[in-house]
């Protein structure tokens, strides 16, 4: 016994057999904001032994009210979530093998992201990504667990090969603006930690091979009045995803649309290429405001606004929720 795990392999529901087969696990968490980054602490420090950390924003001083993982130090320092979540879990336990990906899962790189792991799990803040999740999983008979909060609420769905999936609940696209957002109802710091609690449970006893997971329902929870209720969902035969096959999000094209960053002033306009090369237009930006040049994002502060420059070509500009700004202060910073 590792004395690290032991109070965990004292439980008849883990052992010495279980804690083993937690080291050689591999989770993909998608999205490390208010539910993912308390995922990834929670995988993180029950001993799952390999984290791909998935996540395409930096850390904000709004976040830490209910994220875990981050400090103030990493939203002075505008740290990608993805690095920082990663530095502060190896800071927990160095054994622990950690991939940072600091990108927007899309279609084009999800079947690469998730292709290679025994479990997924949804730690975003929207459907379009949440469908895309879903959509690789269930083609690849891969199990995935939804988990969302709001306001008070969260809900958990546990999707595994066979069983009701997303689209089984959530046919079709929620329209933008149907549903209440974190930035638009806000969200209560407890809400976050027992959903994510309960989601983090049911992928402990999915990959501890338990006949406890509670697949097939929404478990629903009410974090201010402290109720949990779980709702049955039947498979659909007619879904479109896990009953006839048609993976519509996989075709979809790659984050093609700018997005509006929730609870943010800013807009993400989606990569245009290639990989950017951060040294070279840090250079040639010199003078235009403050710079910060960093591994995954550079940063660049000027008396408007800031904006961010990741790697991957995404660029997120502030101050605006406007489109056409956000696409003008490009051009002229960036000439494209
Ligand atoms: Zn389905």
């Amino acid at each position: 016994m590792s004395e690290r795990h032991i109070r965990q392999e004292r439980l008849p529901q883990v052992g010495l057999e279980g804690q083993r087969r937690l080291a050689a696990a591999r989770v993909a968490i998608v999205g490390c904001g208010a539910t993912g980054s308390r995922l990834a602490e929670l995988l993180g420090r029950a001993g799952v032994g390999f984290l791909r950390l998935i996540d395409r924003d930096v850390v904000e001083l709004s976040n830490l009210q209910r994220q875990a993982l981050y400090t103030h130090a990493d939203v002075q320092a505008v740290e990608p979530k993805a690095a920082a979540a990663a530095r502060a879990l190896s800071a927990i336990d160095p054994d622990l093998t950690l991939d940072p990906v600091v990108t927007d899962l899309s279609a084009g790189n999800a079947p690469q992201l998730l292709g290679d792991v025994d479990l997924v799990l949804d730690g975003t803040d929207n459907f379009p990504t949440r469908m895309v999740c879903n959509d690789v999983c269930v083609r690849d008979r891969r199990p995935f667990i939804y988990c969302g909060v709001v306001g008070i609420e969260g809900q958990v769905l546990v999707v595994t090969p066979g069983g009701p999936c997303l689209r089984c609940y959530v046919p079709e696209l929620p329209a933008p603006g149907a549903l209440p957002t974190c930035d638009t109802a806000g969200v209560l710091g407890t809400a976050v930690a027992l959903v994510s609690a309960l989601s983090a449970g049911e992928a402990l006893k999915l990959l501890l091979g338990s006949d406890d997971v509670r697949a097939g329902e929404v478990l629903v929870l009410d974090a201010w009045h402290a109720e949990l209720r779980a709702i049955g969902l039947p498979v659909d035969p007619a879904c479109p995803c896990c009953g006839r096959g048609e993976y519509r999000f996989l075709g979809a094209p790659d984050a093609a649309v700018p997005t509006e960053l929730c609870g943010r002033d800013a807009i993400q306009l989606p990569a245009s290429g290639a990989p950017v090369d951060l040294a070279a237009a840090a250079e040639r930006l010199a003078g235009l405001g403050t710079l910060q040049l960093g591994p995954w994002l550079l940063r660049i502060d000027t008396d408007e606004r800031r904006v961010l420059l990741f790697k991957d070509g995404r660029v997120v500009v502030g101050n605006t929720r406007d489109v056409a700004e956000a696409r003008s202060v490009r051009a002229r910073l960036l000439g494209d």
